[in-house]
């Protein structure tokens, strides 16, 4: 019996109840059974075989009800549907053989959603339709190499920061272009809605071109349509480590630290909490610094809990 009400707590406690309501409804269900706390039977053989029955039939009745009025991540039913813009390389992109997502955020992700014991359904869409997608419902959660923004922040709700990066500037290996001062007046390649375009913005008398994918903005400088392209950092190392051919430098923007989040619609509060708690539990026992070490070669580092860290 005791075993029973155990199984009856995790039901409800995965039904998406508090630890209030769940303390409530297991005291009520052993007043029922004649149990006190510790477990002990007032009742005579007869009576408990009633009772087993009936809650047994109880239970089907439950789980043919289902978790009905469970929300967010406690609906394990459905499928977290999780948006990306996979142009992102080594973040995400399209394997070219297998049509298949793949990346740090993709490996992140389907880590997550096992710990959050629902299946994952990516679709890959804009980068700067991500947050509005967020807020209509198309999408749970976007994984995109987002960097968590004070001005995104108003719109949606971030994980803790799981990837630090920084931003960069990608020239060809003959351009005379050595620091972001010397970008002024010239032609700069960005991802629309990224960190890179809004840097980019604030560049005295530049033409900014911006494109719906970050693998078209490096494409613009190699095809020599750009002076300069503004990516993250560890995008930019990527793609110039795998194109030797198409001769172009890094030069790292000292000036900027981003951290990645996932990002959540600003309603779905439980959702976040339920990723934390997942990013939590890869923090410590160490499958987080296994995914990173798979894309990175290094072990991860440090990273605040909450950012911005002053909030
Ligand atoms: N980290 C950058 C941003 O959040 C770029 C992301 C991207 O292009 N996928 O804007």
């Amino acid at each position: 019996m005791q075993e029973y009400l155990q199984n009856v707590h995790k039901y409800v406690a995965f039904c998406g109840l508090g630890r209030y309501n769940r303390e409530y409804i297991i005291e009520n269900l052993m007043r029922v059974v004649g149990l006190d706390r510790k477990g002990s039977m007032k009742f005579t053989k007869k009576w408990k075989t009633y009772i087993a029955t009936g809650l047994i039939i109880a239970s089907f009745g439950m789980l043919a009800a289902g978790c009905g009025s469970s929300s967010g991540s406690a609906d394990t039913d459905k499928p977290l549907i999780v948006g990306t813009n996979a142009t992102f390389v080594p973040f995400e992109s399209k394997d070219d053989k297998t049509q298949q997502l793949t990346g740090f955020d993709i490996d992140m992700v389907n880590a997550i959603a096992q710990h959050l014991h629902r299946k994952v359904e990516f679709k890959n869409v804009t980068f700067d339709s991500l947050i509005p997608s967020l807020n209509t419902h198309d999408i749970d959660m976007a994984a995109s190499g987002m960097t968590i923004t004070p001005e995104r922040a108003q719109k949606v709700l971030f994980s803790m920061p799981y990837y630090q990066s920084g931003m960069a500037i990608m020239v060809k290996d003959n351009s005379p272009i050595k620091n972001y001062e010397e970008l002024a007046g010239k032609t700069i390649a960005v991802q629309l809605g990224s960190t890179g375009a809004t840097l980019a913005h604030k560049i005295p008398g530049a033409q900014v071109k911006e494109f719906n994918h970050s693998n078209e903005a490096l494409l613009e400088l190699q095809n020599g349509g750009a002076d300069a392209v503004l990516v993250d950092l560890p995008v930019a190392q990527y793609y110039v480590a795998h194109h030797k051919e198409s001769h172009e430098k890094v030069i790292p923007y000292a000036n900027t630290k981003e951290y990645f989040g996932f990002a959540i619609a600003k309603n779905n509060p439980e959702l976040q909490k339920a990723v934390n708690e997942a990013l939590t539990e890869m923090k410590k026992d160490g499958e987080l610094n296994k995914i990173y070490q798979k894309w990175f070669h290094v072990d991860a580092p440090d990273m605040p809990i909450q950012w911005p860290e002053s909030k």
